[in-house]
């Protein structure tokens, strides 16, 4: 394929853009721009030119809704490892934030998961997971460079495919999942699936085909009797099947007690209702419950009034649909839909953060909305890569020291820090800033006054308490300290003196 198709493909990505300013557009033009003279004509070993890799990773932050910023460090995401460009050139030309962002996204690719020891591989996850926690964007670019690497694995050698593919479904999807991103998870899995077990995977396809076809006629005559059904309650709802991802339904086929039966997989097909408001999920369970009989035991789940750890709202119950075959039915509201499918995606989604821009008041509530998120998805991801050590199968022998002295605290814009065992909030004010240090007045750990020699814990929000002019630091914080910096400060301050 050609430099024209690509140029014409990047003109059908801009032409959905239509929510963006002028000036957006320019600079992914410009992106756009710097990305073909870093790759000039380098080929992909599918033989295709290496622009297009990008544009389309480009083309998945776009159907993510990501802002300007992230779709542009899709584009320039490969320019400083394989493009020869570096970070000053991209700052010089878009800015800091997309210099940070493909900056990140090289960090995060140079770490691999290969026949490496267990503790080489932890404290690469370890990096990796810090750098993603600097600006959970980068996420976004390397979820959305991984997925184009999947869709075009054929092209590989067969032990690359292997490596790739094993990475994507150790690392990637479930990160994807604990992102809340579960259609990126399902179709990560899907694409690893064939590469890492390919008899596995040619028995689930052929096996699962005849119930897909059954079951979609079942759910196809629930569709419709639903939506007439909703429409008489004057609720403006959508219905539609949706089948179970073939990694998941196999997984769910390994299980003791399913022992390989498709009939025993009640949600191989399940039915998705989606309403406006909260209060429209309750009456459409209502209604699907008078047309057709709930399962005794296997009961309803409702997770709307009880979400999942990751943030999952539905209301989900199992059904005896047409000819007595059991269903599972789904019900959630469109954002709630919205949020199951892009998770932390929806919560950078770009026209959300533009709402809030009409107002200066607006705009200061949106950020402090922004920044709450932000942080609940970084202590989110810490305290994945607590409990990935301790699930990964192959990292259960060993015991973390890299992880067993660390403390992962963060600022309250959401910025994490990485401090030793026993560290103070002192410690931490000169992590931040060494002028922090000479203005503490007090501090703060989760919204609570707390004494100087606290002991922060992973996961404490830490804030300081300044004073308007230098305040002088106490004799008595050089017992408590255990950073170099702080140590090394505070003589330094008493000796000038
Ligand atoms: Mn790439």
């Amino acid at each position: 394929m050609s430099k024209q198709q690509a140029d014409r493909e990047f003109r059908q990505l801009l032409s959905l853009l239509t929510d963006r300013t002028r000036e957006d557009l320019s600079r992914l033009e410009q992106a756009w721009e710097f990305t073909k003279l870093a790759h000039g004509e380098t080929l992909r070993k599918s033989g295709e030119l290496y622009i297009f890799h990008p544009l389309r990773a480009a083309r998945i932050l776009v159907s993510w809704h990501l802002d300007t910023t992230t779709i542009i460090a899709g584009l320039l995401h490969d320019t400083i490892e394989d493009g020869g460009a570096t970070r000053e050139d991209i700052v010089e030309r878009f800015g800091e934030d997309e210099a940070t962002l493909v900056d990140g996204v090289t960090k995060v690719s140079a770490l691999r998961l290969k026949g490496s020891t267990q503790n080489v591989f932890v404290e690469s996850l370890r990096k990796m997971i810090l750098v993603m926690a600097q600006d959970l964007r980068v996420v976004f670019v390397k979820l959305a460079d991984r997925m184009h690497n999947m869709q075009t694995l054929a092209a590989l050698p067969p032990e690359k495919q292997k490596r790739i593919a094993r990475e994507t479904l150790e690392i990637f999807a479930p990160l994807a999942e604990r992102l809340g991103m579960g259609s990126v998870k399902a179709e990560l899995e899907d694409l690893a699936f064939p590469y890492l077990y390919p008899e596995e995977y040619k028995t689930v396809v052929s096996g699962a085909e005849p119930f897909y076809r059954e079951a979609s006629e079942h759910t196809e005559k629930m569709t419709s009797a639903l939506i007439s059904s909703l429409q008489k309650e004057g609720i403006e709802g959508k219905v539609y099947g949706r089948q179970k991802h073939l990694y998941s339904l196999w997984r769910k086929l390994s299980r003791a007690e399913i022992e390989g039966d498709f009939m025993k997989i009640h949600d191989i097909v399940a039915l998705r209702v989606l309403v406006p408001k909260v209060s429209d999920c309750y009456a459409a369970l209502g209604i699907v419950h008078s047309l057709y009989k709930p399962v005794p035991h296997l009961g309803i789940s409702d997770f709307i009034a009880q979400p999942k750890p990751n943030g999952y709202k539905s209301i989900h119950t199992k059904v005896f649909g047409p000819g007595g075959r059991i269903v599972e039915v789904q019900i959630r509201t469109f954002q709630m839909h919205e949020e199951a499918e892009n998770g932390a995606a929806a919560h950078w989604a770009y026209s959300e953060a533009k709402s809030h821009g009409a107002k200066s008041e607006a705009l200061e509530k949106g950020t402090a909305t922004a920044n709450a998120t932000k942080l609940s998805w970084v202590k989110e991801l810490v305290s994945w890569q607590d409990q990935m050590t301790d699930s990964e199968e192959f990292l259960k022998a060993v015991k973390f020291d890299a992880f067993q002295h660390r403390n992962f605290v963060f600022s309250p814009n959401g910025d994490v820090y990485d401090l030793p065992n026993g560290a103070t909030p002192v410690d931490f004010a000169f992590a931040v800033h060494t002028k922090l240090g000479f203005y503490i007045q007090g501090a703060l750990v989760n919204g609570k006054i707390v004494p100087l020699t606290y002991h922060l814990k992973s996961g404490d929000v830490v804030e300081i308490l300044k004073s308007k002019n230098i305040h002088e630091p106490s004799q008595h914080w050089l017992d408590s300290v255990v950073t170099t910096t702080a140590r090394r400060q505070i003589n330094r301050y008493f000796h000038k003196k």
